[in-house]
């Protein structure tokens, strides 16, 4: 009997499996409004129609106001499986609801995206720190948290060596380097790829706590290896965060797109099924898709 029990629990759970809706495509939100960053809107949507192109995600805008607070800027964030954030440096602070809201999000589980200078926002909100785990501006320094960057020996060093958070030299095109080839956003990605033209943050600043770094590049200004692809983890919220992306022509990097559809779904779910693109850049060669 007992046998004849498990292989009918067995059929119904088979059933159940099979009548899950496989292919749901996820719902991600992008919050935007106010950044330093004048091509925002621009990059607004090039990120929406690159989460599309993926085939996962069903994406929604919600635009905070321009100048100042904005007591109406209440997205329904657990709506969402993730949320990307295009804010940028000088943000006005969120409403203490929004805040609260958000933080009960992440922690409950809920996706975030950090792009570029959306690691520039919010110095003063202790929650959001620890979910992008490294920042910059903002009067950010040593009382932020160590500057956390990879030795020559391929280690993580956490520096608490007074000094200030955030800083980028010329634009230039910089190779990434893995240094997580067995997570699911860096997976099958040639060991280096040549970024396109971008600010190569360094300096970044934060609480780096429960942060791996998946790829770093090295900076010619600070000739320390800076970090450039970040996971975190936030209660049971996941944290991607990147300071790639700085302008359009940034963005339209392959490397880029595909970073930020493979880090999207991995915030979303934990898993990444977006292939590796045919015109991946390689370790000599930059490859970019002009958005038009
Ligand atoms: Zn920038």
């Amino acid at each position: 009997m007992k046998i004849a029990a498990s292989l009918v629990a067995l059929a119904i759970a088979l059933v159940l499996v099979s009548t899950a809706p496989a292919s749901e495509p996820l719902k991600a939100l992008i919050v935007d409004g106010q950044n330093n960053h004048g091509c925002w809107p621009r990059t607004t949507k090039m990120m929406k129609k690159y989460l599309e192109d993926s085939g996962l995600f069903t994406v929604d805008v919600v635009t905070h106001a321009p100048q100042g607070a904005d007591p109406n800027f209440k997205p329904k964030f657990t709506d969402y499986a993730v949320v990307v954030s295009n804010f940028g440096h000088g943000a006005a602070a969120w409403p203490a609801e929004t805040k609260t809201v958000f933080e009960d999000y992440v922690r409950g589980g809920g996706g975030l995206v950090v792009i570029h200078a959306a690691d520039n926002s919010f110095p003063e909100w202790p929650a959001y720190n620890e979910m992008i785990g490294l920042g910059g501006w903002g009067n950010r320094n040593e009382k932020s948290g160590p500057y956390v960057y990879f030795g020559e020996d391929g280690k993580l060093v956490r520096d608490t060596a007074p000094g200030p958070g955030g800083s980028h030299g010329p634009q230039i095109e910089f190779p990434i380097v893995i240094r997580d080839a067995g997570h699911p956003v860096t997976k099958g990605m040639p060991a280096t790829w040549m970024h396109a033209k971008d600010e190569l943050y360094d300096s970044l600043r934060g609480p780096a706590t429960n942060m791996e770094v998946l790829a770093t590049a090295w900076c010619p200004k600070t000739k320390r290896h800076e970090p450039m692809i970040m996971t975190i983890s936030y209660g049971k919220g996941r944290v991607f965060h990147t300071p790639m992306g700085h302008e359009t022509y940034s963005q339209e990097c392959v490397g880029f797109i595909t970073t930020l559809q493979r880090g999207s779904q991995w915030a979303a779910t934990g898993t990444v099924s977006v292939p590796l693109p045919a015109d991946f850049p390689t370790a000599e060669k930059p490859s970019s898709r002009p958005a038009g």
